[in-house]
Parts: structure tokens; C-alpha cells; sequence
């Protein structure tokens, strides 16, 4: 961390029509901030409003008076091009190129073809898909459709990313590929980085501070400083140590008996 905070976000609640289900208090009081090239992690069960906190940072929830989310000082009005997103879902085009779909922002924000072109063959290759420039998304595996998704968040040079279970879609060498290769990118690049995940040793892995929420309404628990070194070891005693008090956090509002049942997130 350094300098000024990139994003802070503060007294943040977020309400929801729920239809039949009345108003939905998705997210109370939320403040948390983060600085240049931070990895923040956000772990929680289902419905904790992690998605919703993604959201409103990218700009796709309206945020009500008495709440305040700024990134480099801006308040958030709107998507924008300073916070590059990727999710679950691949979302490519799928009659477009893999370079063919890094190059559609800076089509629509008139880049001149040839410096786009250029652009996205680079941040084609951070994500190590030289060679596949030319290739359909139908032609590539789901680990490389979702490094063609972290090249096009990333080709605008944003000051975030936001990152919403990217890697839950793909087998588990896949995403042990994907993690290396996202703190590769990261320790390149700096991004500040807002990852959700299911996933607590996932979130180990990555992160350099882990915001365990909790839901109904959501908001934050506890936030868990991360300060192994890199690259670290999934059966180092200390990480297996920390996965089970983030796991205790994550639940800490059950009963120890309901807490077998979802050991898994
Ligand atoms: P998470 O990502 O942690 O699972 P979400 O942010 O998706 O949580 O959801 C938080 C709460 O807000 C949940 O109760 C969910 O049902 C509700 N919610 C999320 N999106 C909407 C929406 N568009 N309309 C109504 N309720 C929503
Ligand atoms: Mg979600």
C-alpha cells in the first residue's frame, strides 16, 4: 500500500426491491479502503452481498445518500473505464477473435486499429496466449477464455479490477494455473485488486488482506491480514493454520453442529 487509497468506500448500504420478498437489505455499513496495487479478497456464504459490494464498485448499483465510494478520489457514478471487470461467466464474443475481443473497448473508445491491435497483443501475451491471437472462443479451453477476459479488463489500463469468481468455472489444475498466473500478471501490472471467492485457501493464495463478510444483512465480519510470502504453499503449516480461523470467521454465526454440514463455503 501506498500513497493515497485507490478505493474507499464508505458507510456503504445497499437495498434491493425484492418484489414479494419486500426490501432486501443486501450490504450495511460497509467501509473499507484499499491502496495502490492492493489485493483484497472478499470471502463469505452465499448472499453476504459480496457480488453486491463488486457491483457497486463497478458502478452498477445506485448508491444512496449517506454512502460514499470513491476510486482515486472519484466518486463512482457509473461502469468507467478505470475498473476492468471479469466474472464467472466468460462473456466473449463468441464470432470475435481472441485478439478480436481484447480490441472491442478500445474499438468502441477509438483507439486507432493499428495501436489497439498492439495493445491487445500485448496484454494477449502477460496472460501467456501467444500464438492464439487468431483463435475463437470455441477453440479455446476455459483457463485460456478466462486469461482472454483478464487481458481485455486489463488492456485499458484500469486502476482496479474487479474479479467475481473468476476461476470457479474451471477443473482444479486450471485454477492452481489461473492463481499463479493472475499473481504473476498482478506483481507486473499493479491493479488493485477486488477478488470474490467461495474458496478460503483461495484466498490465502491470492490476497493480501482476506474481508470475511457475513450475510442478513450483509457486511463485514473481520478483515485478515495475509503476510506470507510469495509464492506460498497451500500445505505450509501456517497457511493450513490461518485457512481454519478465516473458516471459523466465516462461520462464526452457526452452531458448531451446522458448521460440519457446510464445512465448504
Ligand atoms: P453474494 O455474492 O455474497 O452471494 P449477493 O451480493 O449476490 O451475495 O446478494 C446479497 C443479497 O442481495 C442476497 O440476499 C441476494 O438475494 C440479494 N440480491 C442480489 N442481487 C439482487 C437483485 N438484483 N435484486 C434483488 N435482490 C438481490
Ligand atoms: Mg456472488
Amino acid at each position: 500500500m501506498s500513497g493515497e487509497a485507490t478505493v474507499e468506500i464508505d458507510n456503504l448500504s445497499v437495498f434491493y426491491d425484492g418484489g414479494a420478498r419486500g426490501r432486501i437489505h443486501a450490504l450495511d455499513r460497509v467501509s473499507i479502503s484499499a491502496g495502490e496495487g492492493d489485493f483484497v479478497c472478499l470471502v463469505g456464504r452465499s448472499g453476504c452481498g459480496k457480488s453486491t459490494l463488486l457491483k457497486t464498485l463497478g458502478g452498477f448499483v445506485p448508491i444512496e445518500a449517506g454512502s460514499s465510494v470513491t476510486v482515486s478520489g472519484t466518486p463512482v457514478r457509473g461502469p468507467g473505464r478505470d475498473r476492468g471487470m471479469v466474472f464467472q461467466e466468460y462473456a466473449l464474443f463468441p464470432w470475435r477473435t481472441a485478439l478480436r475481443n481484447v480490441t472491442f473497448g478500445l474499438e468502441q473508445a477509438n483507439v486507432e486499429k493499428g495501436e489497439a491491435e498492439e495493445r491487445a497483443r500485448e496484454y494477449l501475451s502477460l496472460v501467456r496466449l501467444d500464438g492464439f491471437e487468431e483463435a475463437y472462443p470455441h477453440e479455446l479451453s476455459g483457463g485460456m477464455k478466462q486469461r482472454v477476459a483478464i487481458a481485455r479488463a486489463l488492456v485499458y489500463d484500469p486502476q482496479i479490477l474487479l474479479m467475481d469468481e473468476p476461476f470457479a468455472a474451471v477443473d482444479a489444475f486450471t485454477r492452481q494455473q489461473l492463481q499463479a498466473l493472475l499473481i504473476d500478471v498482478w506483481q507486473t501490472v499493479k491493479p488493485t485488486i477486488f477478488y470474490v471467492t467461495h474458496d478460503i485457501m483461495e484466498a490465502i493464495y491470492l490476497a493480501e488482506r482476506i474481508v470475511v463478510m457475513s450475510p442478513q444483512p450483509g457486511k463485514i465480519h473481520q478483515v485478515v491480514p495475509v503476510g506470507f510470502d510469495r509464492p506460498r504453499d497451500p500445505l505450509d503449516s501456517k497457511v493450513t493454520s490461518l485457512a481454519q480461523d478465516v473458516r471459523d470467521l466465516v462461520f462464526h454465526d452457526l452452531e458448531s453442529g451446522s458448521r460440519q454440514e457446510k464445512t465448504r463455503p
